[in-house]
Parts: structure tokens; C-alpha cells; sequence
């Protein structure tokens, strides 16, 4: 019997992982299919407090993991593939084995949103792509034009790291103002490969038939107004969704599909916490999903004190 499996490896798994080991709870740390979660997908990370000069995504999140496993967290590259949580112990099913625990800290994250085209769909790997970072030095896209997709830190930021590969990078977003924060926007905009697109949507991938990007049918969303635009690459970055299908209606969600919490890091479930952007709509970063991942761990202890000590 487990006394806390962590689910998800991201910066609020591995936080939280950090705390109950040290609490002496040896946590099972489940990976998942993204070991490290989201920030190894992406370039520097500035603004996690304690590395002035930014750090590698990659590299943070080895460090996080190797800070656990110093306390005793057992980290595992497995994963859940179901879960019963109608009354403890909590079951789980991994990588088809079952599993008991007396807690469970939901740390699975969320995933890059599609635009929800056909043409998009049939051309993912063959030129769209939700990932700048692990994609965007590919040969295909060097010393092309390529399109970015978003208004958001993720699009500003994707279009900025495009710029090292790409001849010319157009960032194509639905209204004409950017969501993206001061700072990031100031760099895309004054970056002379970087063009933007304002208030426009990509209704259409080419080249379905020649099986790879060759442009985007654009719609002026304000004029009505129809283009195309010449590209050898479509960087989708307009969001995330968070990982909850697995629980398949066991946990409570909110109209976003966040994990519903109440109080904390609480579920709806007794014994199961929540932490990272699979429950957080609002903030979304490395640090605040460290902070919950912190808060879980410290509320998953005083769970399993209070059923030893009822
Ligand atoms: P986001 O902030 O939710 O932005 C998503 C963008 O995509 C918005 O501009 C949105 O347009 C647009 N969009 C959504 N659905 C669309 C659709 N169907 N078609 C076209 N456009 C669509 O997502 P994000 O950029 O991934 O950022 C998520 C969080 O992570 C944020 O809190 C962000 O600050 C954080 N983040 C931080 C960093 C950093 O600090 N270095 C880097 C990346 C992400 P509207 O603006 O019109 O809604």
C-alpha cells in the first residue's frame, strides 16, 4: 500500500515530490508520456526565481526530479490508465498492474489545444506542430517562412525562438491586440523577421495532397477578407487543455475543464489533491504550479495524520 502516489512529473509533481519525501512518505512519482512536463518543451525559462540568468527548461526539471530522489521519491515512467476512488484505499490501475494508496496528488498538467481543422489534423508531423522548441530546427523549416498561431505568452514566445531558423516568421492572431505579457510582446514586435497578422484565422492547411505545409488560407475576421499565406511551417500555440480524461468523471471539473477545488488543493474525492495547471486557469506558471504542488504535498501529510489519529 502506497501512502502517496504523485501523478505527473512537471514542476508541481516534482514539488510536490520534494515535500512528501522529505515528510519520510516515499511517493511514487508517476512520468507519464511527457517525463518533466511542459517546461522541457520549451527554451529558457526567465522567471523562475533563483536563476537570474535563466535556465533550460530540460535542465530545471532534471534538477527538480534529482532534489526529489535525493529525499527518497521513487520516480517511474508509467502510466494510469484508470482510477477508482469510490472509497479508500484509492485504487489505480498503471501500465494495466493495480495499485492501492492512501493518497493521490494529481499533477498531470494540461496539453497544446488544435484549431480543430481537418487540413490540420492530416498535416500534424508533416509541418504542423504544437511545439517550436522540439521542432523548429528541423531542416524543413530552416531559412522558410513559417506561421505562428496565438496571441498569448506560448505564440509570442514560439515566434521569437522561430526567428533563429525561419526567413520570416508571421504571427497570426484573432483580434488585434496581443494577450502575451509586456515584455515578450515588446521583443516580438520590434524583431524585424517577425510580421504580425492581426485579426485573422487560419481556416485552411495546405498542401493535404503533397502531404506537407506549403501555406494557410487566412480569414480577416473584421473585413471578411480571404488570403493565403506561403509557408513551410504551422506552429499551433493557442492554449492548453488539462489532462483530466482519465479520471473519467471521477474527479469534478469547472467550466474549463480545470480540476474543481474546494479549499486548497482539495478534490472533490477525500485523499486526492490536486496541483499545477491541471487545476489552475489563472496563473499557469512554472513557479505557481511549484507553490501548489508544495501546498498538495502538505495537505496530502495532514490527510494521512489525520486517518492515523482520527
Ligand atoms: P493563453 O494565454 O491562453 O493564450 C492563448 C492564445 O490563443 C490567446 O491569444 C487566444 O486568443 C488564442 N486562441 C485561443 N483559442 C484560439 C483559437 N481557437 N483560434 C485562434 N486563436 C485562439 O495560452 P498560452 O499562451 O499557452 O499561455 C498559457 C499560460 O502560460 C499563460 O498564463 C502564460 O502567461 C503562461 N506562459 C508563460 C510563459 C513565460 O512566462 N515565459 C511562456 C508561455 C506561457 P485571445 O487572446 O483572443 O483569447
Amino acid at each position: 500500500m502506497e501512502q502517496v502516489v504523485i501523478i505527473g512529473t512537471g514542476c508541481a509533481g516534482l514539488t510536490a515530490a520534494i515535500y512528501t519525501a522529505r515528510a519520510n512518505l516515499s511517493p511514487l512519482v508517476l512520468t507519464g508520456t511527457q517525463p518533466g512536463g511542459l517546461l522541457t518543451t520549451t527554451s529558457i525559462v526567465e522567471n523562475f526565481p533563483g536563476f537570474p540568468e535563466g535556465i533550460d527548461g530540460c535542465e530545471l526539471m532534471q534538477k527538480l526530479q534529482k532534489q526529489a530522489e535525493r529525499f527518497g521519491a521513487r520516480v517511474k515512467f508509467g502510466h494510469l490508465e484508470s482510477v477508482d476512488f469510490s472509497g479508500q484505499p484509492l485504487k489505480l490501475i498503471v501500465d494495466g498492474d493495480p495499485l492501492e494508496t492512501r493518497t493521490v496528488i494529481v499533477a498531470t498538467g494540461s496539453s497544446p489545444r488544435s484549431i480543430g481543422l481537418e487540413s490540420e489534423r492530416q498535416l500534424e508531423k508533416y509541418g504542423v506542430t504544437y511545439c517550436a522548441t522540439c521542432d523548429g530546427a528541423l531542416p524543413q523549416f530552416r531559412n522558410q517562412p513559417v506561421v505562428v498561431v496565438g496571441g498569448g505568452d506560448s505564440a509570442v514566445e514560439e515566434a521569437t525562438y522561430l526567428t533563429r531558423f525561419a526567413s520570416k516568421v508571421y504571427l497570426v492572431h484573432r483580434r488585434n491586440s496581443l494577450r502575451a505579457s509586456a515584455i515578450m510582446q515588446e521583443r516580438a514586435l520590434k524583431h524585424p523577421k517577425i510580421e504580425m497578422v492581426w485579426n485573422s484565422v487560419v481556416t485552411e492547411v495546405l498542401d493535404v495532397a503533397q502531404k506537407k505545409v506549403t501555406g494557410v488560407n487566412l480569414k480577416n475576421v473584421v473585413t471578411g477578407e480571404a488570403g493565403t499565406l506561403a509557408c513551410a511551417g504551422l506552429f499551433v500555440a493557442i492554449g492548453h487543455t488539462p489532462n483530466t480524461a482519465v479520471f473519467g468523471g471521477a474527479l469534478e471539473t469547472d467550466e474549463k475543464g480545470c480540476l474543481k477545488l474546494f479549499g486548497g488543493t482539495r478534490t472533490n474525492v477525500p485523499g486526492v489533491f490536486a496541483a499545477g495547471d491541471v487545476a489552475d486557469s489563472v496563473y499557469r506558471q512554472a513557479v505557481t504550479a511549484a507553490g501548489t504542488g508544495c501546498a498538495a504535498a502538505i495537505e496530502a501529510e495532514r490527510f494521512l495524520e489525520a486517518l492515523e489519529h482520527p
